[in-house]
């Protein structure tokens, strides 16, 4: 809900320039709008199902304001540290629609979330699952697991965010099931009663995942051959989003016609885990035009955000649009950079914009998921502020770090 309205860039219905008066700059912006809308499409592509779990991948953006809108839309929570689930519960959520997914779940994590009675573990090794029987059976309780599998399907994204193939350190795979089948059913204290997988991030063909199911599906039926119990399949999130506007977002039509068909038929509980998708086209990071510079016919827009406040680009070379707030008529090519001391600060290289000067602000969009949750204090700049949107209101959900907040666990 991010657009220009006369040449003017709004959010809902607001004029981005006076947010910059009021909470100063660089600042991520979140619409409310564009985050409820993005739930609420959701549930109804998952409406003809009969037993859905909607957990939200806390890692994608975790300020509290947004877990409590989830929270109050009746989405779960798929964590991968016991942080996000006290943070989840600390919103409002409810322990039991918490799934705890991640390979390195201590056994301080494991003992928490037990006695906090969360849904499930999504079990990421062999040497996990005893680990999990084990503290289970000091605590005298059973609990209930998932297995994450790796099904060896390509999502077609980037390497690094690719997480469904043999050679990831994610999940097990199913020769690795197939062949602990009976340690697995010994381990008294869990009861396996899902397979789950996340084959990867930022994808737009739907194909894979209906791949990914097919082999789930096989790898169920072999499974409750051998005396297993399945009852629910947890496919992962990974639905991608329109960072690039000339291309598309991911293919719903054919998710829906597909996947959710294949769902249908195999009558099990089913639990997706989106975290990108709810959160990242509804924010934008603000930032102010401090210099424009020309070297060598290159003109570089410098700006007073950074990697250290979005690192996507950086990491993962990510495309985000960059919209000035005020578009003028005339345009010219620019490279957009940071202020960090790192080749690699950039946002975008030789994109054409309309013309930007000192003292000009600009809006990187599609910055909400994975943008302020990654965000950092190198080069000792303090963490910028979050403000959301509503419509013609606006209000801070994280306070701008101060310089005392930034160094007051340091020792000196
Ligand atoms: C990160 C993650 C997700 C969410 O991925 P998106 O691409 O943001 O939808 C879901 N499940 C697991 C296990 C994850 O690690």
């Amino acid at each position: 809900m991010i657009g220009y309205k006369n040449n003017i860039l709004m959010c809902e219905d607001i004029d981005i320039r006076e947010l910059t008066k009021v909470y100063g700059s660089p600042f991520y912006l979140y619409s409310k709008n564009d985050i409820l809308q993005k739930i609420r499409f959701l549930k109804d592509i998952f409406s003809s199902l009969d037993d859905v779990l909607i957990a939200y991948a806390v890692k994608a953006e975790n300020n509290l304001s947004i877990l409590k809108m989830m929270v109050e839309e009746g989405i779960g929570a798929d964590v991968v540290s016991i942080g996000e689930s006290l943070k989840y519960i600390k919103a409002g959520g409810d322990a039991r629609n918490i799934v705890f997914s991640g390979v390195a779940k201590t056994e301080e994590e494991i003992k928490k979330s037990i006695e906090l009675n969360i849904k499930r573990f999504n079990i990421e090794s062999i040497p996990e699952a005893v680990r999990i029987n084990n503290i289970a059976k000091e605590l005298k309780k059973r609990v209930k697991c998932s297995i994450r599998v790796n099904p060896n399907v390509d999502a077609h994204t980037h390497e690094k965010i690719t997480t469904g193939v043999n050679g990831n350190k994610f999940g097990v795979c199913i020769k690795t099931i197939i062949e602990n089948s009976n340690l697995l059913k010994s381990l008294d204290n869990i009861e396996i009663e899902s397979l789950s997988m996340h084959i990867g991030s930022q994808m737009t063909d739907a194909e894979p995942f209906y791949r990914a199911i097919l082999v789930m599906r096989d790898l169920i039926n072999e499974v409750n051959s051998m005396g297993f119990n399945i009852t629910d399949i947890d496919i992962g999130g990974g639905y991608g989003v329109r960072y690039n506007k000339d291309h598309s977002g991911f293919d719903f039509d054919k998710f829906k016609n597909e996947s959710i068909n294949l769902l249908k038929e195999m009558n099990l509980k089913v639990t997706t885990e989106p975290g990108r998708y709810f959160v990242a086209e509804s924010g934008a990071l603000i930032m102010r035009v401090e210099y424009v510079k020309e070297e060598l016919g290159r003109k570089y827009v410098i700006l007073d955000g950074g990697m250290n406040d979005y690192v996507r680009v950086a990491m993962y070379d990510a495309y985000n649009e960059i919209y000035p707030l005020v578009k003028r008529e005339s345009v010219s090519n620019y490279d957009f950079v940071g202020p960090i001391c790192e080749s690699s600060d950039f946002f975008a290289y030789d994109r054409e914009c309309s013309v930007v000067e000192e003292g000009d602000y600009v809006a990187l969009l599609d910055a909400g998921a994975y943008g302020f949750s990654m965000s950092s204090n190198y080069n000792s700049r303090p963490l910028i502020a979050q403000v959301m949107a509503d419509k013609d209101k606006h209000y801070i959900i994280r306070k701008r770090q101060t310089f005392n907040e930034m160094i007051e666990s340091e020792i000196i």
